[in-house]
């Protein structure tokens, strides 16, 4: 096991079998089940819908290098600047330098889960520049100095008291709030933000090759509150974001929202942004930095680039048994849960192979994915790759070659007891197996030992 993956054992071991934390992921996946199962509803054919879904983003694999240039085309007709970063330190020195040449100090960030793949807000302390998280649930894991525990609720983990208490530490309010009394210091808190941004850092749900537009979908409004308030919007996106046209957002659009768990089952608003404000009051700036960061290493997977076309709808973690069990932490990732030990393979065996171990096989999240991802079958093809290349799963080898060797010859299998096959193999496989998972049982007698007996054979 690499080093990596012996502190990664040790934290999956803390929070596993911590019974609050149990609870609360308990609490997040019963309440994703209430909702998730009404939403298919809302489709006279869902399955349509999804192979509808599925077409249009495989359609942006085969034409990737032209819609990129159009896009760019477009925004810049539109009035936007587009700049190109291929990895996190060239994503990271672009935001910085336009915020620099700008002179913006004071930032309001929206939601962005790029933005934690490239520490751009660490960076961009270090550079004395002062950032703001807007989205609720990333403004209170801000406060702890933690990244999200999960994309789509990021604050999942934190119970209410915890929250109260914080906030009185930092906003110096009164102990024990309850959680309207948050909001209110919330929202408070990130009016006064807002009011003094000098500039906006937004992520995008989509990007349109034939129009230039860059789709935001929310629930809170501050992505809209964020644009509106500032003469500077750096919009920073990867390239696997885009889409062929504009057409296609009646499609995705309601996929990627279908499973929000909040009352109104879905995100209320939408906004599509096709130009910098400009007019008598604002002389609005735009900037797009399209990020590669891997994605084009992702794309000459022939199998694992299906995860690409992943539009964060977020039913993976939450339906995950695994994610469920320790939480999106343990990953230290910034893509947490199924879809993050999917993509973890670009980033080299070694920090892919711990997270390859992290699904059984159970297919739950495919019922679910609204892109029709065999999201189980990747992980597999990652477990391969890793097994062939770096022999970090050598347990797992191990214990396939065993079991390959022991069932190719059952009669020796017949000469020992079932509880010595069992205990031998225990012995084996207890590190990748676990310790505290119980080894499946064998037959007490082979198929061919029953056969003889039946027929009274010797
Ligand atoms: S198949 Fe794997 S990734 Fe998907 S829900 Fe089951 S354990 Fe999680």
């Amino acid at each position: 096991m690499t080093e990596k993956g012996a502190i990664f054992s040790q934290n999956v071991k803390q929070v596993a079998f911590n019974k609050e934390h149990h609870d609360r992921m308990m609490a997040r996946y019963d309440f994703f089940m209430c909702v998730a199962k009404d939403c298919a509803n809302n489709y006279a054919n869902i399955e349509l819908e999804k192979s509808r879904a599925f077409n249009i983003r495989n359609k942006v694999f085969k034409y990737y290098d032209k819609l990129l240039v159009d896009f760019e085309t477009n925004v810049i007709k539109n009035g936007g600047t587009v700049r190109w970063a291929l990895d996190a330190d060239e994503a990271k020195y672009m935001v910085y330098t336009i915020l620099n040449d700008e002179k913006a100090k004071n930032v309001v960030k929206t939601k962005s889960i790029l933005s934690e793949e490239i520490e751009l807000i660490p960076f961009l302390e270090m550079k004395k520049i002062n950032v703001t998280e807007t989205d609720t649930g990333d403004f209170i894991c801000y406060q702890y100095n933690e990244l999200p525990s999960d994309p789509n609720h990021s604050a999942a983990h934190k119970s209410r008291s915890e929250i109260a208490e914080i906030y009185s530490e930092k906003f110096g309010v009164k102990e024990n709030l309850n959680a309207k009394q948050l909001m209110t210091v919330t929202r408070k808190v990130l009016n006064d933000k807002y009011s003094n941004a000098d500039a906006a850092i937004t992520g995008a749900d989509f990007i349109v090759a034939d129009t230039g537009d860059i789709i935001f979908s929310e629930n809170e409004g501050n992505v809209l509150k964020s644009i509106a308030n500032t003469d500077i919007h750096i919009v920073l996106v990867g390239i696997d974001k885009l889409i062929p046209s504009i057409d296609d957002i009646s499609v995705l659009l309601p996929l990627s929202s279908m499973y929000e768990v909040t009352k109104n089952k879905s995100k209320s608003i939408y906004t599509i942004l096709n130009k910098p404000a400009k007019d008598e009051f604002r002389n609005q700036k735009l900037y797009v930095i399209l990020v590669d960061n891997n994605r084009s290493k992702m794309l000459e997977k022939e199998q694992q680039r299906r995860i690409i076309t992943c539009i964060e709808c977020g039913a993976c973690h939450s339906i995950c048994p695994i994610f469920n069990t320790i939480g999106g932490h343990v990953y230290e990732n910034a893509f947490p849960g199924p879809v993050g030990a999917i993509k973890s393979i670009v980033d080299g065996y070694e920090e892919a192979a711990h997270l390859a171990t992290l699904c059984m096989s159970c297919h739950q999240c495919e019922e679910y994915c609204p892109m029709k991802i065999k999201i189980s079958d990747l992980i597999f093809r990652n477990k391969v790759e890793i097994a062939k290349n770096d022999g970090s799963l050598l347990g797992e080898k191990r214990l396939f070659n065993f079991i390959l060797k022991r069932v190719g010859n059952r009669k020796d299998m017949d000469k020992t007891k079932e509880f010595i096959n069992r205990f031998e193999l225990k012995q084996l496989i207890k590190k990748t197996w676990g310790a505290r998972r119980e080894i499946p049982k064998f037959a007490e007698k082979s198929f061919s030992e029953i056969w003889r007996d039946i027929n009274e054979i010797e």
